[in-house]
Formats: C-alpha cells, structure tokens, sequence
C-alpha cells in the first residue's frame, strides 16, 4: 500500500479548541470547519469537536452532510443562501444562514416557508467582502426583525481584515466602527476568527469563530502554532520509495532542475503535487527522513519528490518521511511555498488517506 497518508490527531483538536476557550472564556465557541473541514475532514472535525457551541459552514451542501451525520449543534450558513431554493431545507434543518446583501433580504421576505428561520445580519465594517454597508445596518435589522419568515435575528456579525497583523491598525478602526453603527440594536455580536480571537481581546463579544487555530495552526503573520500552545492536526507524511547514489554532474528528475554538486545519495519521497504538495516550493525546503531536516532538491512531480540524502547516507526506502505537521510545521512549508497554511491543508487531494489518532 502507498505510505502517503494524512494522520489526524483528534485529540489535538480538542486540545486546540479547549486553547480557544481559554483564550476567549466569555465566549461560545463558533468552529469554523469549512472546505472539508480545512482539509481535515469535516464529519471527523464535527465529531472530535462535540464540545463547540455551534459550527460555521460556506454553503447549504456542507450543512447538510452534518444534519444527516447526526450532529445536532447550530449550524451557521457564513454566507447566507445562494438561491431561495435553498430557504426551505434551511428552514426544515434549522439552519441559520448570516443575511448579507438586499438581493438575500428581498427572497427572504418573498419566500414561502414552512416555518420562520433564525438569521444572522452580516455588517461589512470595512473588509468590504460580504455584509451592508454600516450605515445600513439599522434599517437592514428592521427589515429583518419585521419579515414574516424570521422567526429571530440572532444578532450581528461582521469579519475583520487584518487581525492577523497586530500592528495593523485597522483591526481597531472595524471593531469602532462596527460597534458604533450596532449600538442599541438587540442580540449578539459575533467578531472574531482565530487571528482576533488570540490577538484581540477586545473582539469577541458573544460569539468568536475560530477556523485555522482549531486544526493546531498559527494565524499571525509569520507565527507557528506552538507560540500558542496548540497542537498540529495533520501531519501530511510518506515514505522513501528509492534511494540512489549519484556520481557528480548527475542530474536530477524533470529538466534536470537539480544538478549533484558531488556523489551523493538523494532520495526519492512517494508524494508529489498529486497529493497536494505544492510544484512550485523551491529547492532547499526541509522534509522530515527519519525525523530528520533534509532538503529537498528537484522538481516535485505528481507522485513523487527527491530529497538530498547526504546527511543521511544509511537511509533505506521505507523510512519514513514527513512533509508538513508533527515535528515540521505546516507554516514553513506555507512560506516557503509562498502561500498561506489554510491553503496547503484544504488542497490536500481525495487520494491521499486519512487515518485518525488521538481519537
Ligand atoms: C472561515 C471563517 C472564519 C474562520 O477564520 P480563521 O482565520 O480560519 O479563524 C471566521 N469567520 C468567517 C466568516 C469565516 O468565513
């Protein structure tokens, strides 16, 4: 059997999110487990993660494999709905979908319900994604509060664009604003995903929706998940499937990109861009061989890379080999692939198994 594998550690789920409700105690827990889960699987996520208050889905699809995989907690529709066709499973499974825009308003109050729905308002306060515009967060609450088919406005929402960077200013700029234009209006306030709910205190309000830190990652620039005590979730690993010893001049996979520079031992990893590791990370980013730092050289392909074995002349294939997680963290791969680590997690590919610890 192939060795690539994801190993997700459900323990250091729930480890990560009690980490959340330490850093945010006066808060319910919204997790945010989207896209698969991040790429961990959502149905294992929801499951591991029994002990959150409720769970924060994009779409209609996602919250439907939850409600028939038996999980009974709130379900938040992030972006609302995307058509009126979908208000009525909304309304038989009780989700609650955050109310964006005057287009979702106006098929809210058309609509023909079998029973009025809990919403969300979604306030833009400056991200200017989704969400009415500030000045019409009051009238946008009215309408709602008064339409036929909502049975509750369970208060405000908004996101914030910078919370990642603690010396960015604007995150104190949304925070005032949002406040000043809800004030007075009844219900919760919900502010925070993981970067504000660790960096900014004075976020979280009611409701915090932590996505990224639940699966063990940092959400500060240029931060790892270990600075706040969280655990990786997934360690995305293989195993050596050839060793080669080359002579010098010796050229490496595709294009010949790796040139040996004296005879030298290289690896060959059974992963590759077919997986999920990304083609363009250059030469020199660490790999895990025997719980060992070497680097890797050539092009990935899609079912394989190479590895500078020279520290390690006695490897053997079947050694084993971890890309990013335990030991390796997924926020240095992400910088050096010049990408963030939410996306290296969610672009995992279907082929590669996942196998459960810690459960
Ligand atoms: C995905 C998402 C989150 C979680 O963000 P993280 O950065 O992963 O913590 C929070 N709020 C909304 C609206 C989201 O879509």
């Amino acid at each position: 059997m192939r060795a690539t594998q994801v190993v997700i550690d459900l323990a250091a789920l729930r480890h990560n999110l009690a980490r959340a409700r330490a850093a945010a105690p006066d808060s319910r827990i919204l997790a945010a487990i989207k896209a698969n889960g991040y790429g961990h699987g959502m149905l294992r996520v929801a499951r591991a993660l029994e002990q959150a208050d409720g769970f924060g889905v994009a779409c209609l699809a996602e919250a439907l494999q939850l409600r028939e995989a038996g999980i009974r907690q709130p379900i938040v529709l992030l972006e609302g709905f995307f058509g009126a066709d979908e208000l009525e499973a909304i309304a038989r499974q009780h989700f609650i979908p955050a109310i964006h825009n005057t287009a979702q308003l106006e098929l809210l109050e058309q609509a023909v319900l079998p029973a009025p729905i809990a919403v969300w308002l979604k306030v833009d306060s400056g991200m200017h994604r989704l969400g009415f515009p500030l000045t019409q967060a009051q009238p946008a609450w009215q309408r709602l509060a008064s339409c036929r088919n909502v049975s509750a406005v369970v208060g405000c929402m908004t996101h914030l664009a910078n919370a990642d960077n603690l010396n960015d200013d604007f995150t104190a700029r949304q925070l005032a604003d949002f406040r000043r234009h809800t004030a007075g209006l009844p219900g919760e306030r919900s502010i925070a995903n993981s970067a504000a709910l660790l960096g900014w205190p004075d976020s979280h309000a009611e409701w915090v929706r932590p996505g990224i830190m639940l699966y063990g990652v940092s959400p500060l620039l240029g931060g790892r998940g270990g600075q706040h005590g969280l655990k990786p979730v997934m360690t995305l690993r293989s195993e050596l499937i050839a060793v080669n010893h080359l002579k010098r001049g010796e050229a490496v996979g595709y294009g010949g990109a790796f040139v040996c520079p004296e005879d030298m031992a290289v690896g060959v990893v059974a992963a590759g861009y077919g997986d999920g590791y990304p083609r363009h990370i250059p030469n020199g980013v660490p790999v895990l061989v025997n719980g060992r730092r070497v680097p890797l050289v050539g092009r990935v392909s899609m079912d394989m890379l190479t590895v500078d074995l020279r520290s390690q002349p006695a490897a053997r294939p079947g050694d084993p080999v971890v890309l990013w997680g335990e030991g390796l963290p997924v926020e240095e791969i992400a910088e050096h692939a010049g990408t963030i680590p939410y996306e290296l997690l969610c672009r995992v590919m279907p082929r590669v198994d996942a196998i459960e610890s810690g459960g």
